[in-house]
């Protein structure tokens, strides 16, 4: 039987390394052994140093990340938005979008959307990081933004600073939220705007997880799923963890550190520039499957040639659920996609089609004549637009 005189630091020590608890369980004796300790000081009963257990003693709680939202749950909250209050439903597309945490989203400024030449970019401050991060975005987010701006300026013009505001009045089975009244107030973290109203949304409409449970949402999942979403996609590691300014992903690599905006410019910004189909007319970014706009490696079409097939460069704008029912045909296909950065390829195949054609008008092949001057006639419409495209472009940098 040991005394209570005979305890000291070098007991609490032999127990830490005895290793028979979990880490629940040193956790839960060391908390109880110390207000033991506190309590019998207090009362006299004996002495004890106060730093007999310290605060290092107890196990670091280890934080994983939590479980993204799945594609299926994601997908039924997407297709459903409209039946939340629109300046609810824009909380939801601007943070899933660019990946915000709910305290970003709080914070995010009525100024945070910025203009260079034809993109956009959202610019916020990231208390977390004592930073400002910027993410690309579509012309679609940035409307989404310009609605809100007018909204909340409609509000109370230069009277609120944020984007977003907190509401009263949220019902917790009503996903219309008939009586909301926006309070000046900043999102809170207990009892966020968003949180109550996709939670209501996903009880209306009973929307179930893969083992058939309600789903559970909060804002924190947003930008996990997001994340998770962009990689999935096929989105470099690099690029995920400079959209996210993700610091866990950053460090993996010294590289991941030098990833700018521009690089995510160029993987997620440079398809909805100068699209144009296979007979040279502009492509409206919008009518793209949205899967093009999300992921355009998925539909980047590579395809080397050889004396009779033609080389392709461009990207394929079929959904990628439809099949292909054509071989080597995008050239003079309704789905295909050129772009400005494919220029140089263009003219390199165009001119190659031209040497090829001349040899086989020369030995006779006159189905071969007819393909190659098919392709040919394609590449010459897609060049010229290109080109125009790039002149323009080039004159309005030189203005700026
Ligand atoms: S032929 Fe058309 S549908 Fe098929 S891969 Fe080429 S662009 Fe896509």
């Amino acid at each position: 039987m040991v005394s209570i005189k005979q305890i000291n630091r070098q007991t609490i020590l032999d127990f830490l390394s005895w290793g028979r608890s979990g880490s629940e369980g040193i956790k839960c004796r060391l908390q109880v052994l110390r207000n033991f300790f506190w309590m019998g000081n207090l009362q006299g009963w004996f002495f004890i140093e106060q730093d007999i257990i310290r605060n290092e003693d107890f196990p670091k709680q280890k934080r994983g990340n939590p479980n993204p939202l799945t594609d299926t749950i994601t997908e039924q909250i997407e297709n459903n938005l409209h039946i939340l209050p629109e300046p609810i439903a824009r909380m939801w597309i601007i943070s899933f979008f660019t990946a915000m945490r709910p305290g970003e989203l709080a914070f995010l400024k009525k100024d945070c959307l910025v203009q260079e030449g034809e993109n956009w970019k959202v610019v916020f401050e990231r208390k977390k990081t004592k930073d400002w991060h910027e993410v690309p975005i579509t012309r679609t987010i940035a409307k989404v933004i310009q609605q809100q701006v007018s909204y909340i300026q409609q509000l109370w013009t230069d009277e609120w600073d944020y984007l977003f505001c907190h509401y009263q009045g949220l019902s917790k089975s009503d996903p219309t939220q008939p009586n909301i009244i926006p309070v000046r107030k900043i999102i809170p973290k207990k009892h966020n705007t968003l949180k109550l109203a996709i939670c209501c949304l996903i009880k209306a409409l009973n929307i179930r997880d893969d083992n058939g449970r309600l789903a559970r949402f909060s804002p924190n999942l947003i930008r996990h799923t997001r994340l998770t979403q962009l990689f999935e996609q096929g989105h470099d590691l690099a690029v995920v963890s400079a959209w996210a300014g993700h610091k866990y992903l950053a460090t993996t690599s010294i590289y991941y550190t030098h990833v700018s905006c521009e690089l995510i410019e160029k993987e997620a910004g440079h398809i909805q520039k100068s699209l144009f189909n296979a007979d040279g007319q502009y492509l409206s970014y919008e009518n793209l499957p949205s899967s093009l706009r999300l992921n355009p490696r998925a539909h980047e079409l590579d395809l080397s040639g050889d004396h009779i097939n033609t080389p392709i460069y461009g990207y394929c704008g079929l959904p990628l659920e439809q099949q292909c029912d054509k071989f080597r045909a995008c050239y003079t296909c309704r789905c295909f996609v050129a772009v400005v950065e494919k220029l140089p390829l263009y003219i390199k195949t165009r001119d190659e089609l031209r040497a090829k054609h001349s040899r086989a008008m020369s030995q006779g092949q006159d189905v071969l004549v007819e393909q190659f001057a098919v392709q040919e006639a394609q590449l010459d419409k897609i060049i010229a637009s290109l080109e125009k495209d790039y002149e323009q472009r080039k004159y309005k940098d030189s203005q700026n």
